[in-house]
């Protein structure tokens, strides 16, 4: 597969159900092995309070720069059946899931379909969507701005970053 015909892709993942800590290390390791995709780098794991009803715990949160040779569209395909994968159960709008995966960026492109788009339409006002970005690409625009410029616009917003174990 030519590295001209793949393009650099960020998801986002969450999760507050079910072991979120190894929901979302677990679909690192499944986001690199997609069709025709490469894992790229991955962030730091982050918790985060949820957004909509607080009567729920908080999130675990990732972001993952992956290569693909995939359209858009057959991303948001595998991503969805990932998330099914993890038994995601969906209750309620904002509620509590297993696993969320978001494609946030792909490549430049502006995609505004029905079912996806790009950039994804929260990815500047959500802290634990830009500070693991920032992690993986600093010299990355949104919107014409340095991730920079989007960051220092949050509130406080509760993000902690979690401090992995070290071997031994
Ligand atoms: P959510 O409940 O936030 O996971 O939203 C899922 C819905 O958002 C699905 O119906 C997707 O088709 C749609 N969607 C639109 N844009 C995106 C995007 N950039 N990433 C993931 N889902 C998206």
């Amino acid at each position: 597969m030519s590295s001209l015909t793949r393009a650099r892709a960020y998801i986002g993942l969450g999760s507050n159900l079910d072991e979120p800590l190894a929901q979302v290390r677990q679909a690192l390791v499944e986001l690199g092995k997609l069709p025709l995709t490469t894992l790229h780098g991955a962030s730091s794991l982050y918790a985060s309070r949820p957004v909509g009803p607080q009567d729920q715990p908080d999130f675990v949160n990732a972001v993952a720069a992956i290569d693909t040779a995939l359209s858009p569209l057959a991303l948001l395909d595998q991503l969805q059946a990932l998330e099914q994968r993890h038994r995601r159960r969906r209750l309620r709008h904002w509620g509590p899931r297993t696993l969320d995966l978001d494609l946030l960026l792909f490549d430049d492109q502006r995609i505004d379909r029905p079912r996806l788009r790009v950039p994804h339409p929260h990815l500047c006002d959500r802290a634990f969507v830009l500070v693991p970005l920032a992690e993986l690409t600093l010299s990355l625009r949104v919107e014409g701005e340095p991730l920079s410029h989007w960051i220092e616009r949050l509130d406080d917003q509760g993000l902690q970053r979690l401090v992995e174990d070290g071997p031994g």
